[in-house]
């Protein structure tokens, strides 16, 4: 009789075996700057609101398939005209593959940047879609020339683009997306996952380019744990989409949370400037110690003479942040770490003063 192994590697996918499982690290009693989470619960009144609101939710039955209050907020929060719609996911994570799975035609392409959000690369992969990633600069700005060729040659049916980017922190050039945007044979989806920590949003075009979606998750708004993200546009795009949403996606809960929240959307607004504040310090005090990169994001990335050392000894000192170094080539001896709480940067910049002194000698 065979063993299960000799049936798993003859039955799931090659590439699928080649893969390693997307890696989320122990961190039990850690500074937890590794996820670009916001630090803050929400104050105690708020609380109990949701405490409230849990105790009532109807969790004997299936989510509503179509919560049409929670989306009119979002409309409303976004100040979508009529013709636009919004479709929910259970994190921008799901609404990637969902995308993946509905253009994927017979040797479609998915085309991003590089170095971005790893789940473009691994979703296409998940959905057997072929994937091109055309460099960043050295900068970590776009090469327009170099992504416009790329375009031109592969006809990609979907481009992601991560404004800002992860895990480099910018915001590409505005203008040169609007011509990425118009040389796209194929739909082009604006990953603003990042979008309460900068100025700038693609929202407003949606209006203006018949083949763009923007795409926002709530998990940088205080609201990881939920599992909510969305994409907006045209409804005829969403009325498509929706058929490939599995009909209960997003939780009793996380409808009803969410939902709460929203209705002190300024409460969360207020959270994200404080840590726009925080990382202007945390900016200074890492830039005189490391080469940093400068973010409208809530996390700033930056490089250091042997990064997985420091990365392992910052550790040791009970402080956890992503190591990035191995990762791609462009990003060899870079860390990321998330914006916390003013305690928490200040005990990272002191682990990461004691960690290069110990590096060095
Ligand atoms: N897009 C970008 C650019 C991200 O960085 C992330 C999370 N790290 C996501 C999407 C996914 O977010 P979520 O699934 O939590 O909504």
């Amino acid at each position: 009789m065979s063993s299960v192994s000799a049936f798993v590697n003859t039955l799931i996918r090659p590439e699928i075996l080649a893969l390693s499982a997307y890696h989320v690290p122990a961190c039990a009693d850690m500074i937890k700057l590794d996820a670009m989470e916001n630090p803050y619960l929400v104050p105690p009144p708020l609380r109990d609101e949701i405490a409230a609101v849990v105790a009532d939710a109807h969790i004997n039955r299936y989510p509503d398939p179509d919560p049409r209050s929670l989306k009119q907020k979002i409309r409303e929060l976004l100040a979508l005209p009529e013709g636009m719609a919004v479709l929910l996911g259970n994190g921008s994570d799901e609404l990637i593959q969902l995308l993946a799975l509905a253009l994927n035609k017979p040797g479609a392409v998915l085309l991003s940047v590089e170095p971005s959000f790893v789940m473009y690369k691994m979703i296409a992969t998940f959905v057997g879609m072929r994937y091109v990633g055309v460099p960043l600069r050295t900068d970590f700005s776009l090469d327009l020339q170099a992504t416009l060729a790329a375009i031109h040659m592969n006809q990609p049916a979907l481009v992601f683009l991560a404004y800002p980017n992860n895990p480099t922190g910018n915001l590409f050039s505005r203008e040169d997306i609007c011509q990425i945007i118009e040389a796209s044979p194929g739909l082009v989806v604006i990953d603003e996952a990042y979008y309460a920590f900068a100025n700038d949003s693609f929202v407003p075009d949606l209006a203006i380019y018949p083949n763009l979606l923007v795409m926002r998750t709530f998990s940088k708004l205080g609201m990881a744990g939920l599992r909510l993200g969305f994409i907006a546009g045209s409804a005829l795009w969403l009325d498509q989409l929706e058929k490939l949403r599995l009909p209960y996606n997003v939780g009793v809960l996380p409808q009803r949370v969410a939902e709460t929240l929203l209705d002190h959307h300024a409460v969360l607004l207020e959270q994200a400037e404080h840590i726009k504040q925080d990382r202007k310090l945390l900016y200074q005090q890492l830039s005189s110690l490391v080469e940093v990169y400068p973010s409208e994001a809530n996390f700033l990335l930056f490089r250091v003479a042997h990064a997985s050392e420091v990365f392992a000894a910052l550790k040791q000192h009970g402080v956890l942040i992503k190591n990035l170094n191995g990762g791609h080539p462009m990003l060899t001896d870079c860390l990321r770490v998330t914006v916390g709480t003013p305690d928490e940067n200040e005990q990272f910049i002191a682990a990461l003063r004691a960690c290069l002194q110990c590096t060095v000698e």
